[in-house]
């Protein structure tokens, strides 16, 4: 018996002459994602992208965990191909589908047919198979209203397809057509999640990271890239780009009321991130973070900040609580990697007191004390690459 992922597209299925161009993007990325384990045709119709194995080896689990990470699809299926015929449809769905028929319950066969020259229509359908099984599997009952399975047959140009329903998708919309944003990226909670959101929406990523060595240890820098390679699972490729940062937070240490010290430091990344952004082509910056979780996340901070950017911030938790962002981070593997104990480059140079309020002349005065141009763009210059696979995440 011969299966086959059915991959249905989420809201690209309802765009107009646009259509095309988001279908070719989603039919690349799944050849892409695949390419390494083995061969399989992917083509699409109807709605839908197909991943048919080809060989013996092409692993259709792994491409099942694979494929379960790309955006742009809403459900998928895996299911058994059979020939367009009666006789097929039913005696496949018992093969098929026997295990868990063998074993009894409630159940319902849900048909759609969507290549209109089958004979019998869906409702036909469902009855013939339904009857069908319920004689090959004497366990089992019929519950159209709230059955324990649901058999679905599918009649579409090229096959038959049975299989018993959706499995999870990534959902949103295909990587690249949205364009491409910078993710500053730190080894916390919030700047995955900010990151897997906004790439659900389509963006391509590069990520950001401010380390500050020697206050910042190897160890923190690795986690950051354990965190970026979660991120890449979805987006593909990743460039993770480090800038030191360490002489700009001893600089505004130095010069700066140490009140202001956090608000001056999130600018300066903001001015960093600008250059670095326009070089990497993106068309905007996201963080991550959520209104008064921090001093340096109240609205007059959040102003100052957005003060500094030459592009524009998105901040998909703005309205989040922490235990929501917490859900999506363990949701997407990135929560164990967060919570491991290294030090970020904020908390080494946390004030004891920082000013919730701080006021924008106050903050562009203490900025003109001392040169902070100069040490902004070295800091550009100095900033090191890393590029990331999706092939490197851990549940490959
Ligand atoms: P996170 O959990 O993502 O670290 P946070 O709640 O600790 O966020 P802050 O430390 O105030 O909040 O940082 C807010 C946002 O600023 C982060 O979500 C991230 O986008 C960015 N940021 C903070 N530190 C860094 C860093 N070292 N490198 C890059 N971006 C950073
Ligand atoms: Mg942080």
């Amino acid at each position: 018996m011969k299966e086959i992922l059915l991959l249905k597209y989420g809201e690209v299925a309802l765009k107009g002459l646009n259509k095309p161009a988001f279908e070719s993007a989603m039919l690349k990325t799944v050849r892409r994602r695949l390419a390494d384990i083995g061969e399989f045709r992917v083509y699409k119709a109807q709605s839908t992208i197909y991943v048919e194995p080809l060989e013996e080896k092409a692993d259709l689990d792994a491409a099942l965990c694979r494929v379960q990470r790309i955006f742009g699809f809403s459900a998928i299926n895996r299911a058994a191909v059979c020939e367009k015929s009666l006789e097929s449809i039913c005696a496949t769905a018992a093969d098929y589908l026997g295990d868990r028929l063998r074993q009894g319950g409630s159940f319902k066969v849900s048909a759609k047919r969507s290549d209109k020259r089958f004979p019998l229509n869906s409702m036909e359908i469902g009855r013939e198979v339904g009857a069908y099984l319920l004689v090959a599997f004497p366990g089992l009952r019929v519950s159209m209203a709230d059955p324990e399975i649901t058999v679905v047959v599918e009649v579409r140009d090229f096959a038959a397809y049975v299989h018993c329903g959706k499995l999870p998708a990534a959902g949103g919309m295909p990587t690249g057509t949205s364009g491409r944003a910078a993710v500053l990226i730190s080894g916390g909670i919030d700047s995955p999640v900010a990151a897997y959101m906004m790439a659900r929406r389509g963006l391509d990523l590069c990520g950001i990271h401010f380390m500050s060595p020697p206050y910042t240890s190897e160890r923190a820098l690795d986690k950051v890239v354990q965190l970026s390679s979660v991120v890449a699972g979805y987006t593909g490729n990743f460039a993770l780009l480090c800038v030191p940062f360490t002489d700009i937070q001893l600089a505004i240490g130095k010069n700066c009321p140490e009140e202001l010290f956090t608000v001056l430091m999130r600018r300066s990344m903001m001015r960093i991130a600008t250059i670095i952004g326009r070089r990497e082509h993106c068309g905007a910056l996201i963080t991550g973070e959520s209104l008064a979780q921090v001093a340096s996340q109240t609205l007059p901070a959040i102003a100052c900040t957005d003060a500094a950017a030459g592009m524009p911030v998105l901040r998909p938790l703005i309205g989040m609580d922490k235990s929501e962002i917490v859900d999506i981070s363990r949701r997407i593997g990135a929560f164990e990697i967060s919570i491991l104990p290294y030090e970020d480059c904020c908390t080494v140079f946390t004030p004891k007191h920082p000013k919730t309020r701080p006021r924008l002349e106050d903050v562009i005065k203490a900025e003109e004390a001392f040169d902070l141009p100069s040490l902004e763009a070295a800091a550009v210059e100095g900033t090191e690459v890393r590029m990331l696979h999706f092939f490197d995440e851990p549940w490959r």
